[in-house]
């Protein structure tokens, strides 16, 4: 929470404009990036632990899936089924809009 507050009580009425300069690859970045545009390097730590944490998250979740599919496959092709659904949805609208430019 000290962070927090030494940012609010920052220096006033010194709200210009500071691009983040990437410490790896050199871009710059807006000041409220998160991560890097080029080279995705996480500027804030929170935001790197929580990318942390997603994925730590999403790898549970495959795992659970995948023991989850061993049991019951036609879940699986179920799911395949409705990704290309949504696949095909998706594509129909892009190239509608295709027709239309
Ligand atoms: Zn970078």
């Amino acid at each position: 929470m000290d962070e927090l507050e030494a940012k609010n009580n920052g220096p006033s009425g010194t709200t210009a404009y500071v691009p983040i300069a990437c410490s790896r690859c050199g871009k710059n970045n807006s000041p409220d990036a998160k991560c890097c545009n080029g080279c995705v390097l996480a500027f804030d730590l929170e935001y790197a632990a929580e990318v942390d944490q997603r994925k730590e998250d999403m790898k549970d979740k495959m795992d659970r899936l995948s023991t989850e599919f061993a049991k019951s496959p036609e879940v699986l092709d179920m799911l395949l089924k409705a990704l290309e659904t949504l696949k095909n949805s998706q594509r129909n609208k892009s190239s509608s809009a295709e027709v239309l430019g």
